[in-house]
C-alpha cells in the first residue's frame, strides 16, 4: 500500500521572505545590485546596465556620476520612485519609455509609447542619405520622411544639412506633437513641416519635387510580431511595426507611388527588415521609373537599407 507522507508542521514558522523589500538596501551600489537581481529574474538581457540607467534617471544624475557616488545613501522618496521604475521594467517596459528618452545619431530624443524607439540600425538610413546628397553636391535638398514617428530621421538630417527643407509625415496623429518637440529641441523646427496622413496623403500632387525620400516603415510580418521580445511585442506601437502578412505591404504601395513625388535623378532610401532586401528590390523592378541602386548593411552585417534612384530619362 502506498503511504502518503505528510510534511511535519514547523513549530516556528519560517521567516516570511520579502524579496521586494528595500528596507536594508541603502546605498547606490546596493540599489543597483538589488534591481539588477530582479531584472535577471525577469529574463532581461542587460540587467546591470538597465539598473544603472534607471537609477541615474531616478536620481537625475548621469550614469558616470553614479559611479562616483556608489557608497552614498538615497532618500526614501528616491527609493520609492526607483522601486516604481524597477517594477515597470520587470513588466518588460522598455527603458526608453520609462526614462522618456533615447539617443539617436548622438542626439537626445524624447520618446513615448506612441512611437517606435529609434534603433541604431536606422542611423544607416541617415548616413546613406547624407552620402548620396554629398556625392551629388546638393546643399539645399528637399527631403520627405514617411512614417516619421519620433522624428529621429528628419531631425538628424536637418541638423546635418542646415539648408535642407524637410517634410515629415506620420499616419498616427499622436506621434506628431512629439516629433515637433524633438525638432524644436534640436533647433530645426523651422525647417521641418510635419503632417498627419497615410503615405503621401498630405503632400499636394504637383511636379515631382523631392530630391530624397527616406523611410523606416512598418516591416515586421504580422505572424512574426507575436514572437518578438516582450519589450517590442507588448509595448511598442503595432502600427509602426506591422507590415502585413509578409511584412512588405508598405513597400508595394510606396514603390508604386513614389516616382510621382521624387524628381528625376532623386532617391528613395528605405530601411528594410531582416532578409527582405531581395523581395523589396523585386518590387522595385516592377516600377519602370525606378532603378535599384544599392543596399547597405547594418552594424550586425544584415542587409538593412535599400536605395532606389528615379530614372532621369523617363517622362513623368
Ligand atoms: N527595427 C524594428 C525591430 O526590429 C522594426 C522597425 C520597423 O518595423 N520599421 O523591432
Amino acid at each position: 500500500m502506498k503511504t502518503t507522507q505528510t510534511r511535519p508542521t514547523p513549530l516556528v514558522p519560517p521567516p516570511r521572505l520579502q524579496p521586494d523589500s528595500l528596507s536594508r538596501v541603502e546605498t547606490i551600489a546596493q540599489l543597483v545590485a538589488w534591481a539588477a537581481d530582479r531584472f535577471k529574474t525577469a529574463g532581461i538581457d542587460t540587467p546591470h546596465l538597465d539598473a544603472e540607467v534607471l537609477l541615474a534617471h531616478t536620481l537625475h544624475i548621469s550614469r558616470s556620476c553614479l559611479y562616483s557616488r556608489l557608497q552614498e545613501a538615497v532618500s526614501d522618496s528616491q527609493k520609492t520612485n526607483f522601486q516604481q521604475n524597477v517594477v515597470r521594467r520587470t513588466k518588460r517596459e522598455p527603458v526608453a519609455y520609462i526614462t522618456g528618452r533615447q539617443e539617436f545619431w548622438s542626439l537626445d530624443f524624447q520618446v513615448n509609447p506612441g512611437v517606435l524607439i529609434p534603433r541604431p540600425d536606422t542611423e544607416i538610413v541617415v548616413e546613406t542619405a547624407l552620402r548620396l546628397l554629398a556625392s551629388s553636391r546638393i546643399t539645399a535638398p528637399r527631403i520627405l520622411d514617411i512614417g516619421t514617428g519620433s522624428g529621429c530621421i528628419a531631425v538628424a538630417l536637418a541638423t546635418e544639412l542646415p539648408h535642407a527643407q524637410i517634410w515629415a509625415i506620420d499616419k498616427t496623429q499622436v506621434s506628431l506633437p512629439l516629433a515637433q518637440k524633438n525638432a524644436h529641441a534640436h533647433r530645426v523646427g523651422q525647417r521641418i513641416t510635419f503632417a498627419c496622413g497615410d503615405l503621401f496623403g498630405p503632400v499636394q500632387p504637383s511636379a515631382p519635387f523631392f530630391d530624397l525620400l527616406v523611410t523606416n516603415p512598418p516591416y515586421i510580418a504580422s505572424p512574426v510580431l507575436d514572437t518578438l521580445q516582450p519589450e517590442v511585442r507588448l509595448w511598442e506601437p503595432r502600427a509602426a511595426l506591422d507590415g502585413g502578412a509578409d511584412g512588405l505591404d508598405f513597400y508595394g504601395r510606396l514603390l508604386y507611388d513614389c516616382p510621382d513625388y521624387i524628381r528625376p535623378g532623386g532617391w528613395l532610401v528605405a530601411e528594410v527588415g531582416d532578409r527582405q532586401k531581395d523581395a523589396v528590390v523585386q518590387l522595385g523592378h516592377k516600377q519602370r521609373r525606378l532603378r535599384f541602386q544599392m543596399y547597405r548593411q547594418d552594424y550586425a552585417g544584415r542587409d538593412r537599407v535599400v536605395v532606389f534612384q528615379k530614372a532621369a530619362d523617363v517622362e513623368q
